[in-house]
């Protein structure tokens, strides 16, 4: 059967490794097993969130509020902003996808890192859209700057701040000072799953989401529950920016996108920023022992401001994660982006230790 043609070349998004797999082929007890590869919160989510679902439980045989009233006030808040400048979505992904579909097409063209959140491309591929990549892996504002003007048909860029599989994060002024030669037609989507984590190491990284649609109306600025409010299994994200792009992205949602208990979550999630913020010490913390380690096993990493270190590599990088697995041990191979490296969510304080300890083994044997 014929399908569309934008689908012929499309490949699924590679999810990391469930524990599960690892039960199943290598016969680990699931206690036994580290997932330490999709940059979930090691320490779990706040346990007021768990208490309030609870209680939402027995409304599950009712549709969730689509208006999301309770969840988009809270964020307004939070950010001070009104509640029409804010759509949620099923994860930040389901976000991403709205853009593209609010502005891509087969006349056009989307601009990104060469190494970035691979739904991006994926989500692009399948509007029939051009897309474009800077040369360097990590981003490079000269670079996105030269692509910008040499191409007048760009409708979409995407900026992952920081970024997503590398670590590294622009600063907030030399990306303002891109965007002001940036058309206002260009829809520019600004990702900050790990704003939580880059705003607290160094405040030059920081992007505000009222201050930058205030500057800039083409911005939208794309925040998850997934990464520093641990509830990557609710699926809660969303989108802040100008009313009228949050308007036009409105009309590419399906109703009822966010599940009863999702939203719950996700409300009482905002109420308890103080196990966030504790989780973003510990990460750093814990994070400064990746760096220790990689020194000592002459492995080059690229300084982070996210939850996940990326190694540089010497040797194989799928015969390492393979050998981690079964050791049950789960993190990410950065192979399938081209690059002999992997990357490591920085797990608790044992789970570290217990990685440090099989990785020596593996990389020095
Ligand atoms: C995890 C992640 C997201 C979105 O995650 P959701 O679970 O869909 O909210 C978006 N962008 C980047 C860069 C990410 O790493």
């Amino acid at each position: 059967m014929n399908f569309n043609e934008t689908l012929a070349n499309l490949t699924n998004y590679e999810a990391g490794k469930p524990i599960e797999l690892v039960v199943r082929e290598y016969g680990i007890e699931a206690k036994d097993v580290i997932k330490i590869a999709s940059n979930e919160n090691p320490y779990g989510c706040s346990p007021k969130v768990i208490e309030a679902i609870r209680d939402e439980a027995c409304k599950m045989s009712l549709y969730p509020d689509d208006s999301m009233y309770e969840l988009k006030e809270a964020l307004a808040k939070k950010y001070g902003v009104e509640s029409q400048n804010i759509i949620i979505g099923s994860g930040s992904d389901q976000i991403i996808e709205f853009s593209l579909f609010a502005k891509a097409n087969f006349s056009n063209k989307v601009l990104m890192a060469k190494t970035t959140f691979a739904m991006y491309e994926i989500y692009a591929k399948r509007t029939g859209t051009v897309i474009l990549k800077t040369a360097s892996h990590e981003h490079n504002i000269k670079e996105f700057s030269d692509i910008y003007k040499s191409n007048k048909d760009i409708a979409v860029i995407f900026l992952c701040l920081p970024n997503n599989p590398l670590g590294e994060c622009l600063d907030k002024n030399e990306v303002f000072e891109f965007l002001k030669n940036v058309s206002k037609e260009t829809l520019v989507v600004v990702d900050g799953a790990y704003q939580e984590f880059a705003s607290f190491k160094d405040k030059n990284k920081k992007i505000d989401p009222k201050e930058l649609i205030d500057t800039f109306k083409n911005a939208v600025y794309l925040g998850t529950f997934s990464k520093a409010y641990g509830l990557g299994g609710m699926r809660v994200g969303y989108g802040v920016g100008d009313k009228d792009i949050i308007k036009t992205l409105h009309k590419l949602r399906s109703p009822f996108n966010i599940t009863t208990l999702s939203l719950k979550a996700a409300i009482e999630a905002l109420k308890d920023e103080e196990f966030v913020q504790k989780a973003v010490i510990k990460n750093f913390e814990e994070m400064a022992k990746y760096e220790e380690f990689a020194k000592n096993l002459d492995i080059e990493f690229i300084p982070s401001y996210t939850n996940f270190i990326t190694y540089k590599v010497k040797k194989d990088s799928s015969y390492i994660c393979e050998e981690l697995m079964k050791k049950g041990i789960i993190i990410r191979d950065l192979k399938s982006y081209g690059l002999n490296a992997i990357r490591i969510t920085i797990g608790t304080k044992e789970q570290n230790l217990k990685l440090f300890r099989v990785f020596e083994d593996i990389y020095r044997g």
